[in-house]
């Protein structure tokens, strides 16, 4: 932060109410996260209310951790006991308090603040551009794509009073979000960077979406844009003073004239001013995209007055990294959290606390080079040996000359390097055994050769999961809820592909109630990862009794015959077993039916080890309106069946009904519980809210090889694939074998290859796929296709087969490594 801050003017800030002990404090650091906590006495613990949690939850644990300030919602129910450990500030809305907050930090800060909006390439022109500008300046900057209602304060709190320049990420996804980013930002210069041309929730036109992000400029000095991009440069024109705008163009007349000079992987770019100044530098990238964010970044670097010799010494380090946080299987059982691009300790903080939400390993290791933070070195580091211990890590290797300098400070003996070859060449591969891994560390020290020595061997195709996207849909079903509703998630059959650990894992710490499994060793599987969640087994059979015992799993029981079995077994042992009874109103597939209900009750009477835990029934056709009636009768005969079964009971089991489709179009029946599945992973299947939900899996492949084919060859098994006219193929590293169907054989499919369509050309063969990439031009041996995610919506190939996403996404095989980031 750039100043401390009192009660008392909290209070002035924020409006609202003190309550409790006053004692003389002063904070330097607002938290909204209970894990990350590190000074607690001087820390303001703001208690926001989410979808996932309520933060006032926590305050009692955080008095026993030394907290002793909360800004709380004013319906906050103060105990005295509470009163006289802490003060407590009340206010209308915790989440406006914090961007009030956050406003008035930024009024402190002195120096120029930059602001990128805009569809694509917010964060890499924001991390680019920390990088030119850190040649020369001292930059505090947003971590990760921290650019939300939320993300953008605690950003905010992230400058402190050494720093000379900052640059914060805007994003928003609904009307009148931006309007409250630009009182906390007011930016003095700002970089749009272009507008995509996908509907967004709120939304109606790509102008109005323009329109809504230039809020965030309204009070700037300047603003960067593109002048090719014909429909933003139309509205920036339109909408903002020609004396504030700055603008960049390959074709048109404009503030830089630039061109592109391609070389191989390099390439030259020449800035023209309209006073004829020229400036030229070399940028290691070729592709659009890259030049594109590079180029902002460069007018932005030249715009603030760095001189241009500063500019390449930051190109030439820039590189073109995937800059997410990502999960991915390691040797030895190790998970391993690669963050090889991280540069500073808001980073060193995000990634912690990424990996504080995985699992429980044999220990936590972090691999760390010197941060290439501005300030004092001994304080950094005494930080960073705070953060160590406060998450708990057991073993640490460190790389570079400050850190084998300030490692004294850090709780206990590391392993020191002088540099990453050093400790490439020591490093104890055998040593890790299924522990968790985090490496980390600034772009110099290129961390990502430890990553590659320490990941298992991921061949050309990858399914990528996001779990920003997943909590994004969870949060978005549990908006349709009412408060209270609890939610079952649907992780069978590996989580409908997705890989049911890490997926349970997430959904552990977004606050999912119940995960329900289609076989009991599935739920074993899940227990001997750690997940602790109470966990529905579908469809078990009597000789996994002992397991299910063993491993806390909670039974489907779905005839009088299977009941029986399970209750003799329950009274052999003399244990209790939890259970849920499946009622069958019209699937047909598993359950009681209506006949049954005599015996069923009889039964239940004469087991009563058995504890029903939940009634529930499946709905068969929720997703299609024309089932509507049929839907409503069985939810109405389930009341029935219900309300017999409860009259015997001395308890009251938890109700439930409801999947994914049913949520959307039932919502008056979601009772004491949904089964949430397919719409989680990024399905809407009745097709209301489409555009509400995001893609979460990308599956991805490399082209192995490239050919030119003479006119009338044939491509493939059979000659089924004809290029009358020849053509250029690519051979994919992915077949029927790993899930790609091969019912896409023949054009029915396509893959997306630098953002074009490749159709299928001939039979998809077990391990391989040919695609058709004559109209693609530049295409090289090594690169990307993508076949689906976001570009090839999984529906649209569903209907091409005849087939549905449910099963698209349960057939990608386990030979298909599974990748989990943050974006
Ligand atoms: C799979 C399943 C669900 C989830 O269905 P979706 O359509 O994926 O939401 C719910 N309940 C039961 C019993 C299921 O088997």
């Amino acid at each position: 932060m750039i100043q401390s801050l009192k009660p008392e003017e909290i209070l002035s800030i924020t409006g609202g109410k003190l309550l409790g002990v006053s004692a003389d404090a002063e904070f330097s650091q607002i938290s909204i996260d209970s894990r990350q906590i590190l000074q607690p006495f001087k820390t303001l613990f703001v208690a926001l209310r989410g979808a996932k949690a309520d933060g006032a939850n926590f305050i009692p644990i955080l008095i026993k951790q030394g907290v002793q300030h909360f800004l709380v919602h004013e319906d906050f129910d103060t105990s005295e006991q509470m009163l006289s450990q802490a003060l407590f500030i009340l206010v209308k809305d915790t989440k406006v308090a914090l961007q009030q907050l956050a406003a008035y930090q930024r009024s402190l800060f002195t120096g120029p603040v930059l602001s990128i909006t805009g569809s694509n390439g917010k964060t890499i022109t924001k991390e680019w551009l920390g990088q030119l500008l850190s040649q020369q300046f001292s930059v505090a900057k947003s971590p990760k794509s921290y650019n939300s209602q939320v993300g953008v304060p605690l950003s905010v709190f992230g400058i402190h009073p050494y720093h000379q320049v900052a640059i914060l990420e805007a994003g928003i996804s609904k009307f009148g979000e931006m309007a409250t980013l630009e009182k906390i930002i007011r930016p003095d210069l700002g970089i749009f960077t272009n507008i995509g041309s996908a509907h967004e929730e709120g939304f109606s036109t790509i102008r109005e979406k323009i329109r809504e992000k230039l809020i965030l400029f309204r009070e700037s000095k300047f603003l960067i844009y593109c002048r090719d991009q014909n429909l933003l440069s139309q509205e920036i024109e339109n909408g903002v003073d020609a004396s504030r705008l700055i603008s960049w163009s390959q074709k048109k007349d404009a503030d830089f004239r630039i061109s592109y000079k391609n070389g191989d992987h390099r390439t030259r770019v020449v800035l023209v001013k309209k006073n004829l100044s020229t400036y030229t530098f070399q940028v290691p990238f070729s592709d659009q995209a890259s030049l594109e964010n590079a180029t902002h970044a460069l007018v932005a670097a030249l715009t603030l007055g760095e001189d241009p010799k500063s500019i390449q010494q930051g190109l030439d380090q820039l590189r073109q990294v995937d800059m997410r946080l990502t999960l991915k299987p390691g040797i030895n059982d190790c998970l391993l959290i690669d963050d090889t691009y991280n540069n500073d300790l808001a980073g060193l903080k995000v990634a912690l606390e990424f990996m504080s939400q995985q699992r429980p390993k044999r220990q936590k290791v972090l691999i760390l080079s010197d941060l290439l933070q501005q300030g004092s070195p001994e304080k950094i580091y005494a930080e960073v040996a705070d953060l160590i211990r406060s998450y708990r890590i057991d073993r640490i290797l460190a790389v570079g000359k400050e850190i084998r300098r300030l490692a004294d400070a850090f709780p206990q003996q590391s392993d020191l390097f002088h540099t990453t070859e050093d400790l490439l060449e020591s490093l104890p591969l055998t040593s890790f055994q299924n522990d968790l891994i985090l490496v980390t560390g600034a772009r110099d020290f290129a961390l990502e050769r430890i990553v590659n020595r320490l990941q298992q061997r991921i061949h050309g195709t990858t399914l990528e999961i996001n779990l920003n996207a997943l909590t994004h849909n969870f949060n978005f079903y549990k908006r349709q809820l009412k408060p209270g509703t609890r939610v079952m998630v649907m992780v069978k059959a590996f989580a409908y592909g997705g890989g049911a650990t890490e997926i349970a894992n997430h959904l552990q710490t977004l606050g999912a109630d119940y995960l329900a499994v289609a076989f009991t060793d599935e739920g074993v599987a899940l227990r001997n990862q750690g997940i602790r969640l109470p966990i529905m087994v579908l469809n078990p059979v009597e000789a996994s009794f002992d397991l299910l015992r063993e491993y806390q799993l909670e039974p489907v029981v779905f005839s009088p015959v299977f009941l029986k079995k399970l209750g003799m077994y329950a009274s052999l042992h003399q244990i209790k077993i939890p259970i849920h009874l499946d009622l069958d109103t019209g699937m047909h597939r598993l359950g009681f039916e209506s006949k049954h209900l005599a015996e069923l009750k009889g039964l239940i009477a004469t087991y009563p080890e058995l504890k029903i835990a939940s009634l529930y029934t499946h709905l068969v056709g929720a997703d299609e309106e024309i089932h509507h009636d049929f839907s409503l009768k069985q939810l109405e005969q389930f009341m029935e069946m219900k309300k017999e079964i409860e009259s015997i009971l001395t308890y009251r089991p938890l109700i439930h009904a409801l999947n994914s489709a049913g949520i959307i179009r039932f919502p008056e029946y979601q009772m004491d519980m949904v089964r949430l599945g397919i719409g989680l992973y990024g399905v809407e299947v009745t097709g209301k809210h489409h555009h509400e939900l995001k893609a979460v899996s990308t599956l991805k492949t490399t082209i192995s090889q490239i050919k030119t084919l003479a006119p009338g060859s044939t491509v493939g098994y059979s000659r089924r694939g004809q290029l009358p006219e020849g053509g250029t193929i690519a051979t994919l590293a992915i077949g029927y074998a790993d899930g790609f169907d091969r019912r896409f054989s023949m054009g029915k499919g396509y893959v997306l290859i630098r953002g074009e369509k490749a159709p299928v050309i001939g039979n998809v063969c077990m391990d391989m796929t040919m695609v058709d990439i004559s109209q693609i031009p530049e295409v090289r041996e090594g690169e990307q296709a993508i076949i689906y995610g976001e570009g090839i919506p999984l529906r649209d190939l569903a209907d091409r087969i005849g087939t549905i996403p449910y099963e698209l996404l349960t057939n990608i095989s386990s030979r298909v490594k599974r990748v989990y980031y943050l974006d």
